[in-house]
């Protein structure tokens, strides 16, 4: 992508000098790495992370590794793992060969413990966790650990045992020997294994004691060659102690970590914990439904690869936590399918328009052109005749001030594509509902112009032939919170979900050839519809089929959010 290229932030600053002769990096490969945790799906705050380390990777013809951070044995899942490297595909990024686990290097870590040990920098402490707590001190106390000065024979032996699992959890932890000291409290004499009887998604029973991700984490990225570990802000306090490791561990390169703010976006959570509570508790339709800010829900939803990277590349990259508007998105995704989508007619909510003057039984085709911003696009056959539909709110039987549409007696309206109409009544029923409008069109107006040129007033008005008519349901979003911080301090962000965020509509009325077209696949981008004066939105990938059609919306034609 040449916007991504061309783009510069301060990890690139920093990555070009060590690049310079001379410089940490001289002659080096980049290489990043994403280190996704297989405990939920990816969502839109993942994509910062993957657009920075892919995106630095390509900039530099570097590479880029794809690690399953599964260090930590709870709630993994292959499930997870699967989608993650299937969004990560879709997004349009590739690690190649290069997939890898953390458990993979489950029995290096061990190895490399059993170094410090020896090398009098790791000593088993029996704290237990309250104890553990209780001990840490404050800015002006140090910590404190009784087994601080135990002998290193004695830690020796006690760590092998604990990995043969002779000990109850909370036992024992291994810990760093640093600075009890330290104004960083994660230099406290760190905990660097803790044991835990829990079955391992890939290595079943064969570990009870597991690495703690700071760690684990530096050992892995050297032993991968990683040579910049790009994660977000909140691993800046554990900088020193990633350092640390890769200083005192026999690791074949010494990477450097580098953090970036995270990305926030209201009216939404950006959290897997808690987009699994929303999943778990029935909230909503699963990880992919499409309110969600998952990849798999914005896919869902309509959203492209290129709209979510290119929102991605625009909030840029720096070191200051900062929000960014959901509409910001939306703008990127309308953005791309101005370009893209194809214009059709679709009715949302219908009434019947019948044109008094035009021979029952006869049709025709008009044409209408299939994206005006694209002309290689060209144009298809609409097919019209005396039936139509259109929307309800096209006609007003009494108008408001500046109605520009259907009124009896009203101005002249353009039926996109076809015809002039006036209207000239209409049908109701018993109880006043308005069943169908009448009016009366200019023959001499094939293709929407009038052939003595006079100039049309009223509103071009988008219609669908009511014999061919495909009937479709339509669910239309709104955002799934109604607060712009759902989960900012004291609140719990499931009192804060929007009652309508979706409406669903049933009985529209499409084009018969949107009805004819392929059924999208789940996992799969669906194609791509402008529905004229509607917004943008396509085939639903998991509940769409040809003789149930189901719309979602992607996104409106205007940024809807300026309202609130
Ligand atoms: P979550 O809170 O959603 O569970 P996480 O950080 O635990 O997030 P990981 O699977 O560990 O999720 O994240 C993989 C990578 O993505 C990490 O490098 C992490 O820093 C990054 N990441 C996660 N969320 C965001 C975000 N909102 N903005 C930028 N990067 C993120
Ligand atoms: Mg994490």
């Amino acid at each position: 992508m040449a916007e991504e290229t061309m783009s510069t932030n301060f990890i690139h600053s920093i990555i070009e000098e060590e690049l310079q002769p001379g410089g940490r990096c001289e002659g080096k490969q980049v290489h990043t790495r994403f280190p996704p945790e297989p405990n939920g799906y990816l969502h839109i705050g993942h994509c910062k992370a993957l657009t920075i380390d892919f995106g630095t990777a390509e900039k530099y013809q570097g590479i880029c590794n794809l690690r399953m951070d599964d260090t930590n044995p709870a709630k993994e899942d292959t499930e997870y793992v699967e989608a993650i490297q299937e969004d990560i595909h879709w997004l349009g990024f590739d690690w190649a060969d290069r997939f890898y686990y953390g458990s993979d290097y489950f029995e290096k870590t061990y190895q490399l413990a059993l170094d410090l040990i020896r090398k009098g920098l790791a000593y088993v402490c029996e704290l237990t966790p309250e104890e553990f707590r209780a001990y840490r001190g404050d800015t002006n106390t140090p910590a404190k650990s009784p087994w601080r000065d135990r002998p290193m024979e004695e830690s020796l032996d006690l760590f092998q045992r604990m990995r043969q699992g002779e000990f109850p959890e909370g036992k024992y932890t291994l810990r760093a020997k640093i600075d009890l000291a330290s104004g960083n409290f994660n230099m406290r004499d760190p905990a660097l294994y803790r044991i835990r009887y829990i079955e391992h998604h890939r290595q079943g029973t064969k570990w009870c004691i597991f690495p703690m991700y700071d760690f684990a984490h530096p050992i892995q990225d050297a032993l991968e060659g990683i040579t910049h570990s790009l994660c977000s802000l909140e691993y800046e306090n554990h900088r020193p102690l990633y350092d640390w490791v890769v200083e005192h561990c026999d690791l074949p390169s010494k990477p450097r970590q580098i953090e970036f703010a995270r990305l926030g976006i209201n009216y939404t959570v950006l959290s897997k914990r808690k987009l699994r509570a929303l999943v778990e508790e029935g909230r909503v339709a699963g990880w992919d439904d499409p309110r969600m800010p998952t990849l798999c829900g914005l896919r869902r939803r309509g959203y492209t690869p290129k709209s979510i990277r290119n929102f991605c590349e625009r909030i840029g990259v720096s070191k200051v936590d900062s929000t960014v508007d959901w509409a910001f998105l939306e703008s990127c995704l309308r953005e791309d399918l101005n370009e893209t989508a194809q214009r059709v007619m679709a009715v949302l909510r219908p009434v019947k328009l019948t044109i008094t003057n035009y021979p029952e039984g006869q049709s025709e085709t008009v044409t209408v052109e299939n994206n005006p911003v694209d002309p290689a696009a060209g144009e298809r056959e609409v097919p019209f005749s005396r039936h139509l539909y259109i929307e309800a709110d096209d006609f007003m039987e009494t108008p408001i001030p500046k109605y520009k549409r259907l009124v009896p007696g009203g101005q002249e309206c353009r039926l996109k594509g076809a015809y002039l109409i006036r209207c000239t009544g209409c049908v109701k029923d018993e109880n006043g509902q308005v069943v169908e409008v009448l009016c009366e069109y200019d023959p001499d107006s094939r293709g929407g112009n009038p052939a003595d040129g006079r100039k049309v007033k009223g509103a071009t008005i988008h219609w669908v032939e009511a014999d061919t008519a495909a009937d479709a349901e339509v669910r239309l979003y709104d955002s799934l919170f109604t607060d712009p911080a759902p989960d900012g301090p004291e609140k719990n962000f499931l009192d804060c979900l929007n009652p309508d965020s979706l409406q669903i509509l049933t009985g529209c009325k499409v084009e018969k050839g949107l009805a004819e077209a392929a059924m999208p696949q789940p996992g799969k981008t669906a194609t791509a519809y402008q529905f004229m004066r509607q917004g943008y939105f396509c085939l639903d990938n998991q509940d769409a089929s040809p003789d149930h059609l189901v719309f979602n919306r992607s996104v409106s034609l205007k940024d809807s959010f300026k309202k609130k």
